[in-house]
């Protein structure tokens, strides 16, 4: 699923610069986390601690880096990216100095309203993923935002009448949604939207309450397949691979046990300009004096942005990217 700024001819200029970019050991994708304060207050991630006056040592500009590493894929984080009222800037300024990418801005939503939305695409971003774990007030609750979730939808409509058309859900299955995950498919498919898959993991700030223990193996085991089935039917709407998905019960029960390629084929730049390897690591160098990454013996998380580094290319995940869901009426 792919916004439809980009056409067919496209895909084998973005294969070419990812055959480039790996030749030259460089990462295909970075993470820009532009801000690491936020307005939230997740139970599960500390970054709303961040001090407030934190953002006078915020980069103005990350269009250096961007030139640096001249990667095929961008993405936009925090924190909460939007809190940064110069985001525009710092977007179309990172546009200009990269040709041939594509961009993401990662946000959980409370503050995007359609024209805001509107000027982050005309300053370049191709693509909102907007978190939503749950479909009903634990959402809202889960994130400290009273009104949460229906705003999201409220704005996405809005969004889409703007001819937005590239908005994803980035939902993390955790101990406690498993029965979310195929009506958050759903409803995504109704508004014309996709979902991004992620696990619950402790290794933001240790918080281990919605680990998937023992007790939840059989029913993430069925939520999967439920998952995988659907994607068999009908392609575009789940954006994940098919095997990151199949992986997941597996990295629940412990059985992965290859090294973690973080910081080979993506990394992290924080606001300062300092490089890790992913977001719960510590920062290792300036980005000016980056080094290549080797492969960590760390199996603290199975984020997608891991597992999908990892998961083998197949025919399947080509037919991900050219899907496309339309909106409908749900049955
Ligand atoms: S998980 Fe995201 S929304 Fe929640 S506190 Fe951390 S940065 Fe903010
Ligand atoms: S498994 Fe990899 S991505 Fe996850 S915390 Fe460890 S080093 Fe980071």
């Amino acid at each position: 699923m792919l916004s439809s700024r980009f056409k067919p001819w496209h895909v084998p200029l973005f294969l070419s610069k990812y055959g480039w970019l790996v030749l030259r050991k460089r990462p295909v994708l970075v993470h820009f986390e532009v801000t690491l304060r936020c307005n939230a207050k997740c139970g599960f991630c500390d970054y709303w601690k961040t001090p407030a006056d934190a953002r006078k040592h915020e980069l103005k500009s990350f269009a250096d880096a961007a030139r640096h590493f001249n990667p095929m894929l961008v993405t936009y984080t925090g924190g909460e990216p939007l809190l940064r009222r110069d985001l525009e800037e710092i977007v179309s300024a990172v546009d200009a100095a990269v040709r041939l990418k594509y961009v993401t801005l990662i946000t959980h939503g409370g503050m995007l309203t359609p024209e805001r939305a509107s000027s982050l695409r005309d300053a370049g971003i191709h693509q909102f993923n907007i978190s939503l774990d749950y479909l009903d007030g634990r959402h809202d609750t889960a994130r400290g935002i009273a009104g949460l979730t229906q705003r999201i939808f409220h704005q996405i409509e809005g969004m889409r009448a703007r001819g937005i058309d590239n908005i994803r859900f980035n939902t993390v299955i955790k101990d406690d949604n498993l029965d979310q995950l195929m009506p958050i498919v759903e409803r995504a498919s109704a508004l014309g939207c996709g979902v991004n898959f992620s696990v619950y993991t402790n290794s933001k700030n240790g918080n281990a309450d919605h680990m998937l223990n023992a007790p939840h193996h059989a029913a993430l085991d069925d939520a999967i397949k439920q998952l995988l089935d659907y994607k068999r039917r009908r392609r575009g709407v789940i954006t994940n691979s098919d095997a990151y998905l199949e992986q997941i019960p597996q990295w629940v029960r412990g059985e992965i046990t290859e090294p973690c390629k973080s910081g080979q084929r993506t990394i992290h730049i924080d606001p300062l300009g300092h490089v890790k390897r992913c977001p719960d690591f510590p920062t290792d160098f300036h980005w000016r004096d980056f080094r290549a990454y080797e492969p960590i013996n760390c199996n603290a998380c199975f984020y997608a942005c891991r597992g999908e580094a990892q998961a083998p290319l197949r025919l399947s995940r080509v037919r991900d990217v050219m899907g496309r869901p339309q909106p409908h009426a749900l049955a």
